[in-house]
C-alpha cells in the first residue's frame, strides 16, 4: 500500500502540500488523512511479505511505482509516509524526508548513521544544547572527534573543514541561538565538496526554514528540523524531520531509525501533517510581528544591543543574510543595560509573552538563555558566543504586534 500517488502535473509548494502524498480512496474517501494506529500490517501474500523484507533490509530496491507492502510500524507506517511525502515540496531542493519523534532524534540519527568511531565532525558553536550534549557525552566517548568553529566565521569554518582528517559531517546551525549570528552555508558546502572524504553538510534549519532559508539550494546535503518549533507551530508536540537532496541518504537514515525505534508515531504524524499547509502563513506573520517589535525597541535607552537579522550592521553578517535568507524570521534577542537583574525584571513584567524556553509557536515566549537554555556552557564559552547575562530572547507569535510592543515597552520602562 502506498499513499504517494501524485498529480501528473507540477504544482507549486503551497498546492503540493495539500495535494500529494494522500489518496482519499485508500481511506474510505476521507478528505483529510485518517490515523492508522496499527503496529503491524497484513501482507497481501507470502511473496509480497518476502519482497517487502528484501527491500526493507536493503537487499533489493523497489522499482519505480512499485507498491510495497507495509511490515511493522517501527520501520514505517501510512501516516509517516503521508507526512514524509507532503513535507518534501516545502523544502526547496529536497527529494525525500524522514520523520523522527523529536528534533534531537533526527540529529542523533544523522550523526550515528554518517559518523563512525574515528570520524571527525565539524560543527558551528554555539549549537543547540542537546546537540552539544550529544557530541560531548555520546559521540566523543564512542571515539568520534567534534571540532567546534565559531558561528559566522566563514574563513575559520573553511579552514576547519580543509584541515580535518576522516571528516564525515559538517553540522551547521544558522542563525545561531540566541545571537542570530549567521554562518555561510554555500562557502562551507564548497569546502566540503573539495574535501577528499567528501563529508556531508547538514544544516539545522529550525530557526528560518522551511519558509525563509533553503540550505539544499546553497549546497547542503541534509536539512534537519526540530518540528516541535515552527513546523508544528502550537507548542503542543515534539517532532523532527530530516530532508535530503538525495533519496539514498534518507533511505540510510530510515535504516538507522528502524533500529533505534525513533520514528514519529501515527498520531503525531497526523497532527504535524495538518499543520504543514499553514506553516508559511504563520511564519510570515511571526516575521512581520518580530520586524515591528525589533524596530520599535531598537534604540530604547534600557537596551544596550538588539539582535535581529534585518537590523544587522556587521558587513559580513549582512552579506550572509542577503545571500541565504528571504525574511528575518520570528526570533529576536536584546541585551539590557542593567545586566541580569534588568533581564529578569523584564521577564517578570511580561504577561502576554510567557517566560518559557522553546520557540516557533503561535504564542510569544521569552527566556533568559544564560541561566536556562545555555546554562551548560562555561563562563568563557558564554562570553565567546555573546550569550551575556543581560540577554533576553523572544520568540514572537501571531498576536497583534501593537499589544506586544506596548507590553515590552512597559516591561522595559519598569525594569
Ligand atoms: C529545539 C531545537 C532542537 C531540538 O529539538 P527537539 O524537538 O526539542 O528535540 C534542535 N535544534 C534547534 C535549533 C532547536 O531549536
Amino acid at each position: 500500500m502506498t499513499h504517494s500517488r501524485r498529480p501528473p502535473y507540477v504544482v507549486r509548494p503551497d498546492t503540493a502540500v495539500l495535494t500529494r502524498g494522500f489518496d482519499p480512496r485508500l481511506s474510505v474517501g476521507s478528505a483529510r488523512p485518517a490515523v492508522f494506529r496499527s503496529s503491524t500490517y497484513v501482507f497481501s501474500s507470502p511473496e509480497a511479505a518476502e519482497r517487502a523484507f528484501l527491500i526493507a533490509l536493503g537487499k533489493e530496491r523497489a522499482s519505480p511505482g512499485e507498491s510495497v507492502d507495509l511490515i511493522y510500524s517501527r520501520l514505517s507506517h501510512p501516516n509517516a509516509e503521508i507526512l514524509e511525502d507532503q513535507i518534501v515540496p516545502l523544502e526547496k531542493g529536497a527529494t525525500a524526508a524522514a520523520v523522527f519523534n523529536s528534533g534531537m532524534a533526527g540529529i542523533s540519527t544523522i550523526c550515528t548513521t554518517f559518523c563512525q568511531p574515528g570520524a571527525s565532525l565539524v560543527y558551528t558553536a554555539p549549537i543547540y544544547g542537546g546537540t552539544q550534549h550529544l557530541i560531548h557525552q555520546l559521540l566523543e566517548p564512542y571515539g568520534m572527534q567534534g571540532i567546534p568553529v565559531p558561528a559566522g566565521d566563514t574563513a575559520a569554518l573553511r579552514q576547519a573543514v580543509e584541515g580535518a582528517r576522516n571528516l564525515k559531517l559538517v553540522l551547521i546551525e544558522t542563525p545561531a541561538n540566541p545571537t542570530l549570528t549567521m554562518t555561510d552555508v554555500a562557502d562551507a558546502s564548497r569546502a566540503a565538496a573539495r574535501h577528499p572524504d567528501r563529508p556531508l553538510v547538514a544544516v539545522d534549519n529550525t530557526f528560518l526554514g522551511p519558509s525563509f532559508q533553503h540550505p539544499l539550494q546553497l549546497g547542503a546535503d541534509l536539512v534537519v528540523y526540530s518540528a516541535t518549533k515552527f513546523l508544528s507551530g502550537f507548542s503542543d508536540m515534539l517532532a523532527g524531520v530530516v530532508l535530503a537532496k538525495e533519496a539514498e541518504l534518507v533511505a540510510r537514515l530510515r535504516g538507522t531509525r528502524a533500529i533505534l525505534g525513533n520514528i514519529l508515531q501515527p498520531d503525531e504524524c497526523w497532527l504535524l501533517d495538518g499543520r504543514l499547509p499553514t506553516v508559511g502563513l504563520r511564519m510570515s506573520r511571526q516575521s512581520k510581528n518580530a520586524q515591528h517589535i525589533a524596530e520599535a525597541l531598537a534604540g530604547h535607552p534600557k537596551i544596550a544591543r538588539l539582535h535581529y537579522p534585518s537590523l544587522f550592521t556587521d558587513p559580513e553578517q549582512v552579506r550572509i543574510r542577503d545571500a541565504q535568507c528571504d525574511f528575518p524570521g520570528g526570533l529576536l534577542s536584546f541585551e539590557m543595560t542593567g545586566g541580569k537583574r534588568a533581564a529578569f525584571a523584564v521577564l517578570r513584567n511580561l504577561h502576554i509573552a510567557k517566560n518559557a524556553v522553546s520557540l516557533g509557536g503561535v504564542e510569544t515566549l521569552a527566556c533568559h538563555p544564560a541561566s536556562t537554555t545555555h546554562s551548560e556552557l562555561s563562563p568563557e564559552e558564554l562570553l565567546r558566543y555573546g550569550v551575556s547575562d543581560s540577554l533576553v530572547r523572544l520568540s514572537v507569535g501571531v498576536e497583534d504586534w501593537r499589544d506586544l510592543v506596548a507590553e515590552l515597552r512597559g516591561a522595559l520602562d519598569a525594569a
